[in-house]
């Protein structure tokens, strides 16, 4: 088979990128220090980050990375010969990943899915495609067939698998036609690319370029298994959005906001609209926008000492100076004088009146002989520390390093130590009654789009509530819970000191990870720190590396932040929707988020009823999103995000659905908007130019859109709140006698999920559960052969059972569902 790849520009590096994603500024010594003779300790990270493309095998090799610590999440993407993204690093970080195998483009050089319809680039369907001779059933399946178009360009989304995917020698090709509309041929052959994860065969799935909507496609094996399918739309004649009304209002949002911007600004709307909001306080503190003071002395190498101070830095650890001193005389045993904030190391000396002091015993008389001044001292990460160490110059002050500001940092001193995270709570009866709708915003510091389109959704329920209708009836019917940044320590961090902060800034590193140069990777993964499916359990994709992008913390819910989440939803039980707002990437995700690598084990697939009730509320939610300037999140970014991304062992969603029952949408606003300039997609980054071009990359047009898909999503769930409705489903076929075996299988008026047995007994909540055939496909099939007597009943997403059947206790009506399939005897 031959593969044949276009290389274009996909991933165009965002002109922001050098601006705000530098590393922390120059050190600088700092004049008001202790003494004239103080100098700050100068740990060897001065060399500044940058973002690079880069391009793993699979996840596997993703796993691999991240748990050498490198920060690579987001802004990845799929592709046919793996995953791409972003990696922030230093120029020497590229070779050690060039060295792990990871290939790092050049910045004008991404991957497409090969996008030509016309056939101009198609494969010879002669040569590549000779149907081998079989004598087994190979059959193909259509998973999806949809058509968008986005800024005048159509496109079609095509996934469809195959029972020999798996097959390796030789691999199973697929091929793909389309017609041209109703009634016309077949034509414009083109591969498709084979989908593997973490060993597995996943499906062939590819998005093309057209300019005529198809009608039908055709999908063919290369073993000969061939199927005929229907083109659906995506995201095509989405209804008008709220801000078609020409007296809506929107557009709240100015700019960037940090932390106590955001929160300010909550606790305003809640003195501003009493009646309909207020502000719930989360009552675990964060762990402190804080650090201890440190610095690293006594030399290089084995020589060298690193010392951390007992108190926070601003609680007095910065003004500790220490000083390694030499002196002139000769077998002086090592002693340490500590004045006020002074601590003065005389080092010991040899029998020619030379230092004679190791680390190791330097850092020991630290520790012990401080005054309590110092509490962690010790040689240079996995260093024994058997260097002498070297006197100092002088003094040598501590420092916490929070007052290196960042270029572009905003005005203002950021607060320091904990916070208490408060949540704006908005619904006309904020009674428990309403559903719940709980969005989470900037689990990942530098995300900082998230935030924004949490607050612009924030404001437009405020602001319209009394003059637009559908705004009056989400605030009636809903009660909604805003954390707009659930990591205002981290933010703060990624505001005024390292733009590409992810994590929080709690320190839980040993001492070989504890130098003040590994700073800016400390802090645990929030959305990698709770219990289901989670890294603690064997799940993939959290590290156990404190320094990784995606280090899961010492255990489950370690951290203040992610216990505050789960308190919340025990307190307020009434919460059944969730939304995790990261960026960037152009993705909405669900349930299963996880997998166990080996065997590609994911947390368990929610029920058809529950998928069904996914992809429709998606589809609101980005028709929303599409209605502000035709940005599509496409189909093969949305759904389990394990399925379309990657395993994110130990996030939030996974928890929240599984323990909760809460429908926990994650989604990645922001990047890969189609540019028809160009005729490419582009990616966007974390803090993309607030006013960037507003048709391209742009946070004030990401934040717009993003929330009129919040929005919607309140619409969703007020018509989930109001939903009393029964479904109905039906077998097809129905009752009757049939000549031979037949096909039948469930339909349902609603996203629903049928509970059915065959041996004679009462369907319960405890009978087999209708399944889709595979995940991403619709229900399965049933081979019917012998006669057969269905029984069933089927729940909706809101809980509403069939005929007000309950299968919770026999009762004399038995107002379940049956059907006989007779098959006739010969
Ligand atoms: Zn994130």
């Amino acid at each position: 088979m031959r593969h044949i790849q276009r290389r274009i520009a996909l991933l165009a590096l965002p002109a922001l990128v050098g601006s705000i994603l530098v590393a922390t500024g120059p050190a600088g010594a700092d004049p008001t220090g202790p003494s004239a003779a103080t100098s700050r300790s100068q740990p060897e990270d001065r060399e500044s980050v940058r973002l690079v493309q880069i391009r793993l095998t699979g996840a596997d090799m993703l796993d691999k990375v991240a748990a050498a610590g490198f920060d690579l999440e987001h802004g990845l993407r799929r592709v046919p010969t793996g995953i791409e993204g972003e990696a922030v690093v230093t120029a020497e970080q590229v070779t050690e990943l060039t060295a792990m195998g990871v290939e790092v483009l050049a910045d004008d050089a991404g991957f497409a899915w090969s996008d030509q319809a016309d056939g101009g680039i198609g494969v010879d369907a002669a040569g590549a495609w000779a149907v081998q001779p079989s004598n087994h059933q190979a059959t193909v399946r259509i998973a999806r067939a949809d058509w968008f178009t986005t800024k005048g360009q159509g496109f079609l989304y095509v996934e469809a698998r195959t029972t020999e995917g798996q097959q390796a020698d030789p691999i199973v090709g697929m091929q793909v036609e389309n017609d041209s509309g109703k009634g016309t041929p077949f034509g414009f052959a083109r591969t498709m690319s084979r989908f593997v994860d973490s060993g597995q065969y996943m499906f062939h799935r590819n998005l093309f370029k057209l300019d005529t909507r198809p009608t039908r496609i055709q999908v063919t094996s290369s073993t000969g298994g061939v199927t005929t399918g229907v083109v659906s739309n995506w995201l095509e004649n989405a209804p008008p959005p709220l801000t078609a009304n020409p007296s809506y209002k929107s557009d709240f949002v100015d700019g960037y906001k940090h932390p106590q911007q955001l929160y300010s600004r909550a606790k305003e709307i809640a003195r501003q609209y009493p009646d309909i909001a207020e502000i719930v306080y989360l009552p675990n503190q964060t762990n402190g926008y804080q650090r201890k003071a440190q610095a690293q002395l006594g030399g290089t190498g084995q020589a060298a000492v690193v010392v951390t101070s007992a108190a926070w830095g601003h609680e007095g650890g910065n003004d500790i100076t220490v000083e390694f001193v030499d002196r002139p005389d000769a077998n002086l045993p090592l002693a340490v004088e500590v004045t006020g904030k002074a601590v003065r190391v005389l080092l010991a000396t040899d029998a020619a009146g030379a230092p004679a002091s190791t680390a190791t015993q330097v850092a020991d008389a630290l520790r012990t002989r401080s005054a309590g001044l110092i509490d962690r001292a010790h040689p240079y990460r996995t260093n024994e520390g058997s260097g002498i160490v070297a006197p100092t110059a002088g003094p040598v002050a501590l420092t916490d390093f929070l007052d290196q500001k960042r270029v572009g940092a905003p005005e203002g001193e950021v607060p320091r130590g904990p916070a208490t995270i408060p949540v704006l709570r908005i619904g006309k009866h904020r009674d428990g009654k309403k559903p719940g709708v709980l969005i989470q915003a900037q689990d990942h510091a530098r995300e900082w789009v998230p935030a924004t389109t949490s607050l612009e959704s924030a404001e437009r329920l405020v602001h319209n509530y009394r003059s637009d209708r559908e705004t009056k009836k989400i605030v009636e019917n809903t009660d909604i819970f805003f954390i707009l940044s659930n990591n205002p320590d981290g933010a703060n961090y990624s505001f005024y000191n390292f733009a590409s902060q992810r994590k929080n800034m709690t320190n839980h590193c040993p001492d070989a990870s504890a130098d003040p140069a590994q700073r800016n990777s400390w802090g645990v993964d929030l959305n990698r720190n709770y219990r289901v499916g989670s890294g603690h359990d064997g799940y993939a994709g959290g590290s156990t590396n404190c320094v990784s992008g995606t280090y899961q913390g010492p255990e489950e819910l370690s951290e203040p932040e992610s216990k505050n989440i789960i308190w919340l939803v025990e307190k307020y039980s009434n919460i059944k929707f969730m939304m995790s707002v990261h960026s960037n990437g152009g993705q909405l995700f669900w349930q299963p988020g996880a997998y166990i690598a080996d065997g590609r084990i994911t947390t368990p697939r929610p029920p058809l009823g529950d998928e069904a009730f996914y992809w429709q509320s998606a589809a609101r939610i980005l028709s929303q999103v599409k209605a502000h300037r035709e940005t599509v999140v496409t189909p093969e970014n949305v759904g389990g995000s394990s399925d379309v991304l990657y395993s994110s062992a130990g996030n939030v969603r996974e928890d929240l659905y599984y323990t909760y029952g809460i429908y926990a949408f994650g989604w990645e606003v922001g990047g890969s908007v189609y540019n028809p300039a160009t005729g490419n997609w582009q990616g966007g980054s974390f803090q993309p130019e607030w006013t960037g071009n507003p048709e391209l990359v742009s946070g004030h047009a990401e934040t717009m859109e993003y929330a009129n898909g919040i929005m919607e999503m309140f619409r969703v769930a007020a018509d989930w709140g109001k939903d009393k409705k029964d479904p109905t489903s039906r077998l097809i076929p129905g009752d009757g006698k049939y000549r031979g075996p037949v096909d039948v299988r469930f339909e349902t008026s609603e996203p629903a999920t049928i509970y059915y047995t065959t041996d004679g007994s009462r369907p319960t909540l405890e009978s087999p559960r209708y399944a889709a055939t595979e995940f991403r496909e619709p229900g399965q099939v049933f081979h019917v052969t012998e006669t057969t007597t269905f029984r069933w009943f089927s729940v909706d997403s809101a809980g509403n059972i069939e005929k007000n059947y309950d299968p919770t206790k026999t009762d004399k009506r038995n107002n379940y569902r049956t059907a006989t399939i007779t098959i006739a005897k010969k």
